[in-house]
């Protein structure tokens, strides 16, 4: 972005100025310093010969090599101001890099953000739109096609509205990041409750739903948690068509393992690495009309981890997908 390279030669431009300054009022001084004394000392011997008309043509030797000795160390010292300027200079414009580039990629990303959000907020919205002026336009229509129009509206309006809350709760989790307040929690009891709810859609579905648990102790933030609960859970039973999704809460080595196992659709390599990027679906969830998203959820969950100081991981593979949360 043009703004920060303006800013990084600017700050460069600070750097160098003070840097140049301080360099150059120091050789002043030294050199003041050093003259004073070269021509204290040259007059004590003027002093001291005076009279002597012998001694007189060796001091006019001496006040010129004052003279080219002052020049020396003056030519000297700017040399070394120089070279002093010139790594000043190059050392500013690695640290001013160094400390705009992680402010740039933030900028960016929260562009990126709001042009992808933009694009996801427009796509209802228009749907909303076409309907509403189809819906008046029509002088003929009955109350069964205007109650279809209305419920299609509804739809629209709802999407609409989980998209908002699913940005807010980024945009919260992005402010408190790890100042989140961690209370005692029991995870076990947590993944139980937001388990019995997916269960139900599971068994919609046709798909076998396991929870399993051990008591689990933890502080975390209990609302987060269970939003991170029923991510995780929601994207398994969404994206599987048939077989078992099974969630296992647990302790190994002093930590807490929260794992979200499918036997759904997978997914390839290229798309495990960008899953957790914000807005991003894969092509095969976006094709399946069945699949409502944003590509949100994932990048809610990492943040969460994050705010935890823990690490989510995901293995994947044709017969199915595992999530795995350690706290
Ligand atoms: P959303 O589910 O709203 O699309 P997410 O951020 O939760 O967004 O997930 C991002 C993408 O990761 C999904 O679109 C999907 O392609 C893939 N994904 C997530 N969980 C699973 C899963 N359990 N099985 C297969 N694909 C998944």
């Amino acid at each position: 972005m043009w703004i920060f390279k303006s800013a990084r030669i600017r700050l460069t431009a600070w750097y160098v100025l003070i840097v140049a300054f301080i360099s150059l009022s120091f050789s002043f001084i030294i050199y003041r310093y050093v003259s004073f004394h070269l021509e204290t000392g040259f007059r004590s011997v003027e002093a001291r010969v005076r009279g002597n008309s012998g001694a007189r043509v060796g001091l006019i030797y001496l006040a010129d090599e004052l003279t080219s000795a002052k020049k020396n160390f003056l030519f000297r010292l700017l040399f070394v101001d120089g070279i002093i300027i010139l790594g000043a200079g190059l050392g500013a414009y690695f640290l001013a890099r160094k400390t705009l580039d992680p402010i740039e990629e933030i900028v960016e990303g929260q562009k990126r953000f709001i042009a992808d959000a933009s694009h996801e907020l427009k796509t209802p919205l228009t749907t909303l739109k076409s309907e509403i002026e189809v819906a008046l336009r029509d002088p003929k229509m009955t109350l069964s096609e205007s109650k279809n129009y209305l419920k299609s509206n509804l739809e629209e309006t709802n999407k609409l509205g989980s998209l908002v809350e699913h940005m807010l709760s980024l945009n919260r989790l992005e402010n408190i990041g790890s100042n989140i307040v961690k209370k005692n929690i029991r995870l076990d009891l947590i993944a139980r409750e937001i388990g019995e709810v997916y269960k139900k859609r599971a068994q919609k579905k046709k798909l076998r739903f396991e929870i399993k648990t051990n008591i689990v102790n933890l502080k975390a933030d209990e609302t987060s948690l269970r939003q991170l609960v029923g991510i995780l859970l929601d994207n398994a039973v969404k994206y599987t068509q048939k077989g078992k999704v099974e969630v296992k809460v647990y302790k190994k080595s002093g930590k807490a393992h929260i794992e979200v196992n499918d036997t759904g659709i997978g997914m390839a390599r290229s798309v495990l690495t960008r899953i957790f990027d914000r807005f991003y679906r894969a092509d095969s969830s976006r094709s399946k009309n069945n699949t409502e998203g944003y590509g949100l959820g994932l990048s809610i969950a990492k943040s969460i981890v994050e705010a935890h100081s823990g690490q989510i991981k995901v293995t994947s593979s044709k017969k199915g997908s595992r999530f795995t949360v350690i706290l």
